[in-house]
């Protein structure tokens, strides 16, 4: 964290946990029908009426999942919640609710904690979604933030990671890569700034992919765009861990093989460039950056006439059988298998 000492820095023991939490969620409001009562209770109480619920929860955790040297906690808040809405527009279910949890160690002023709450508040309020509660301790180390999710959808309307049929067309949506190569030009520029600190690198040809991988979007528009098209998924997830490894659990869980096709892959013009100047295949980086928060869908065949056209949605690929494998075809027409290479933590 840079420290500026002309900030004021207020420790969070002046205000303890009531206040605190007070203090963090005063501005929050409800907006949402399926909220009936938010923060300040023992549980928040929720009413989807009709529709099924679905909830989905992750934690981030400091130096593993981000370094405070480059991620300002404002960009961090809003990533959390980006993180948790992409797994419930995943099952084509709309985002609702968020509670957000924190650990923290008193080496963060309140004012810090204002900026991470800040970046909540401005995804929640831009995906229009309710923080009906959360938890806040301490911690003796670093900062751990989890964030809880709920959406609903109609029953009929939830898609799962595990119908996806033979010679069904395998469809991303946006670009792939680019966050990766945000945090390649990050620590890039936190080795600089170790060296020089009175250096000021100019990141304007890297922006896209700075903010793909500072504040990332989740695709709160696919579910809306693919009714407008008429098209129900026959599978779905969302990108995190890298095309490769969503492509292996999606057919893993549906029982089926896929060609994934290597002249396919949607690439921004700044990640073929940035790939160049790193000297990386852009290809690798496709497939295997993670951090995208795009989504990776099955659809029929019959479906392709009504998104063949469409800027958000590519097809990267088709469904095939098991015994087939899940393998990439390259330019020059081999195919190759594809292994998960996604960032795995208990590997690490
Ligand atoms: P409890 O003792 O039941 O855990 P708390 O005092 O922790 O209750 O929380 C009081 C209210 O504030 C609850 O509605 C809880 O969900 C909410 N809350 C606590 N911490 C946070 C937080 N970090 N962000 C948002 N809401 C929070
Ligand atoms: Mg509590």
């Amino acid at each position: 964290m840079i420290e500026d000492k002309n900030t004021p820095r207020t420790a969070l023991s002046e205000l303890g946990e009531f206040g605190l939490i007070q203090h963090l969620t005063k501005k929050f409001k409800i907006s949402q029908e399926s909220t009936v009562y938010g923060i300040g209770d023992d549980a928040a109480v929720l009413d989807f009426a009709d529709k099924k619920c679905v909830l989905t929860t992750d934690l981030l955790v400091e130096g593993v999942h981000f370094d405070l040297a480059y991620m300002p906690l404002k960009h961090l808040g809003y990533k959390a919640v980006m993180v948790n809405l992409s797994d419930v527009y995943a099952m084509n279910a709309t985002a609702s609710q968020i509670t957000v949890s924190i650990a923290v160690s008193n080496r963060f002023p309140l004012e810090a904690l204002e900026e991470l709450y800040a970046g909540i508040h401005s995804a929640a309020k831009l995906y229009n979604v309710d923080v009906i509660g959360g938890d806040t301790t301490s911690s003796t180390t670093g900062l751990l933030i989890s964030i809880t999710a709920l959406g609903h959808a109609k029953q009929e309307e939830i898609v799962y990671r595990n119908g996806a049929k033979e010679n069904d067309l395998l469809v991303v949506s946006g670009d792939l890569g680019a966050a990766y190569l945000g945090l390649q030009i990050l620590e890039r520029e936190k080795q600089v700034f170790a060296v020089n600190p009175n250096e000021q690198p100019d990141l304007t040809p890297y922006t896209y992919l700075i903010e793909r991988q500072l504040k990332p979007e989740a695709r709160k528009d696919i579910k809306a765009l693919l009714k407008a098209l008429d098209v129900h998924p026959t599978s779905m997830i969302d990108i995190s861990d890298g095309l490769s490894s969503e492509v292996l659990h999606l057919c893993t869980q549906s029982n089926v093989g896929a060609n994934v096709y290597e002249d396919k892959l949607p690439l921004d013009p700044t990640v073929i460039s940035t790939c160049e100047e790193f000297q990386l295949n852009s290809t690798t980086v496709a497939l295997n950056g993670g951090e995208d928060y795009e989504l990776l869908l099955t659809i029929s065949q019959e479906d392709y006439p009504k998104i063949k056209a469409n800027p958000n949605l590519t097809v990267i690929g088709h469904i095939t059988d098991q015994k087939s494998g899940v393998g990439l075809v390259t330019r020059a027409n081999e195919k190759i298998e594809l292994q998960a290479q996604g960032w795995n933590p208990i590997k690490e």
